[in-house]
């Protein structure tokens, strides 16, 4: 943004109308000059209606839309940017029947566009290996079993039986990543350190044994005994993680009051997004999730395809 904004209501003083928005997206963009989306050419034309473009190599004519999360859509880019400022600075986000009241358009075109929107924030966040002092910790969401209906409880069922399992990682005053995974193991989250965490970090745990493999190797291991009622020794605690959990159920129980499973990992991008950008000014967020808008995501995929959200 050329200037800070401090507003939703400034937001739409400083975007007035749809070629406002297609000129500051085109900025972000192609910030490093413009290029055709089809052939990746640098040799593009731009029409005099400001939104059309040709491509000198391929011959085909564009958008600034094609090649994005924005492709096809129907609704006016000006609505998507309203959807962007408000899902990125509502702390726990917002449901799709509050942003279709919002934006007035339908409650089916609103979950659609808060999908796209996270699947732009979760495609590229991860990158960058979390070092330091990194909190590591598991929860469990839903499937209380006592409430399912008798022939649906599952047999012998203990601790993790019937929930989502989700494991997260927080850099001490960095980024949290969290995804879901399928076994609570030594194996699991060795894996998922692994990939995300630098050596040499400290890491901070509770007591549960699955930490224990991470004894050996790159790490140096802390960990805090919850179960004889210890909450941490100075450094040695695992709030900053706890505090995560309780921000992401707050956002699915009093937001969206229930998330299937299968979109469990979109939610979660979508906070450990927020939460990793917490720093950021409101409008500092929404240039930065413009800036991970290229990929689609079809409703297609969101609806039939989970592999591919
Ligand atoms: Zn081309």
């Amino acid at each position: 943004m050329k200037r800070p904004i401090t507003s939703l209501y400034e937001f739409f003083e400083v975007f007035p109308d749809e070629q406002s928005v297609i000129d500051h997206l085109r900025a972000i963009r192609w910030r490093d000059g413009a290029y055709c989306p089809h052939c990746a050419s640098k040799r593009v034309m731009h029409f005099s209606d400001k939104k059309t473009h040709k491509c000198h190599d391929c011959r085909q004519r564009f958008s600034i839309k094609v090649g994005t999360i924005f492709e096809d859509t129907k609704l006016p880019l000006r609505k998507w940017f309203a959807a962007i400022w408000l899902i990125t600075s509502h702390k726990k986000g917002i449901a799709s029947t509050q942003l279709a009241k919002d934006l007035k358009i339908t409650q089916k075109s609103a979950w659609f566009v808060l999908h796209r929107l996270r699947y732009a924030a979760k495609t590229k966040s991860f990158q960058r290996p979390l070092s330091g002092a990194v909190e590591l910790d598991e929860t469990l969401l839903g499937g209380k079993e006592s409430n399912k209906h008798k022939n649906k409880r599952r047999k012998g069922i203990s601790g993790t039986a019937g929930k989502t399992i989700v494991f997260g990682m927080l850099e001490r005053d960095g980024e949290v990543r969290a995804k879901t995974i399928k076994k609570l193991d030594g194996k699991t989250v060795r894996g998922a350190v692994f990939d995300n965490v630098a050596d040499r970090t400290v890491l901070l745990t509770d007591e549960h044994v699955t930490y224990k493999g991470l004894d050996y190797g790159p790490y140096t291991r802390f960990s805090v005994n919850h179960g004889q009622g210890e909450y941490g020794r100075g450094p040695v605690h695992i709030n900053g993680i706890e505090g995560v959990w309780s921000l992401f159920k707050r956002q699915i129980y009093g937001i969206h009051h229930h998330i299937s499973a299968k979109h469990t990992d979109a939610y979660l991008g979508e906070m450990c997004y927020r939460y990793s950008r917490r720093n950021l000014e409101e409008y500092q967020r929404v240039d930065d999730l413009l800036t991970q808008i290229e990929g689609r995501l079809t409703y297609k995929a969101l609806t039939h395809d989970q592999e591919k959200i």
